[in-house]
């Protein structure tokens, strides 16, 4: 992929905007996350120059100390994106905007705590749309249990349902997932949807994503995150 930061990221808000235009959407109905992990703090500073501001997260460590070290870039906010384990909640839980992966209720409950005194962390809800080939997010049939236990706790407010379903070229498949969690959403009373990657971001779009999350357009391929 060849281009500055600043350049892709202009590529990509033209297909935002493109795909909000097929779509018949406003295009600030869609929030554009770029993802930075793995990617080093002086990238996110050239792709904030370029009027990006919000960027996406998966590690907690990771997440903690670039929002330390970006701390005089006003009006950053970092989405935490990725999994978390329970003892890592404290990492992310003052420093993020918003929390997108939740699927597990000990950690909701570890992040509304840490939230206490500070405005509640909205956060999506990971559902498993993709079937067995997703490792992480809810069953579909456990989603109404588990907001009811998160709607209850004064720390969190539920926006949104988040996925990342397997890539793939079918394009009927990726938005029938896209849609699926879209029904979901609705059912359960939630505007916010959170999906849609490099891979699949327009297709997102044009079914209703509010937030897409796209990394490797803006920053090119990453190196694999070493254990
Ligand atoms: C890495 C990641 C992304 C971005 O993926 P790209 O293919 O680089 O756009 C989006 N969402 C989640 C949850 C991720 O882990």
């Amino acid at each position: 992929m060849s281009g500055s930061v600043a350049e892709r990221l202009a590529s990509v808000r033209e297909r935002v905007v493109a795909a909000c235009a097929r779509a018949g959407r406003p295009v600030e109905s869609v929030t554009l996350v770029a993802v930075s992990k793995l990617k080093p703090a002086d990238l996110i500073r050239e792709a904030y120059a370029a009027g990006q501001r919000d960027f996406g997260e998966n590690y907690a460590q990771e997440l903690r100390d670039k929002a330390a070290e970006l701390a005089d870039l006003e009006g950053l906010r970092w989405h935490s994106i990725g999994a978390l384990q329970t003892n890592k909640v404290k990492y992310v839980a003052r420093a993020a905007g918003a929390f997108h992966a939740l699927d597990r209720l000990e950690v909701a409950r570890e992040l509304s705590k840490r939230r206490e005194g500070a405005p509640p962390l909205p956060v999506y809800v990971e559902v498993n749309v993709g079937g067995e080939a997703t490792k992480s997010g809810l069953a579909p049939d456990a989603l109404g249990a588990f907001l009811d236990e998160v709607r209850a706790l004064p720390g969190l407010q539920a926006v949104g349902l988040m996925a990342l379903p397997p890539p793939t070229e079918d394009e009927a498949r990726a938005r029938a997932d896209f849609q699926a969690l879209r029904e979901l959403a609705r059912v359960h009373g939630l505007p916010g949807l959170s999906m849609g990657t490099t891979h699949d971001f327009e297709w997102a779009i044009e079914e209703g994503a509010t937030v897409v999350r796209v990394g490797t357009a803006i920053f090119g391929e990453r190196a694999l995150k070493s254990p």
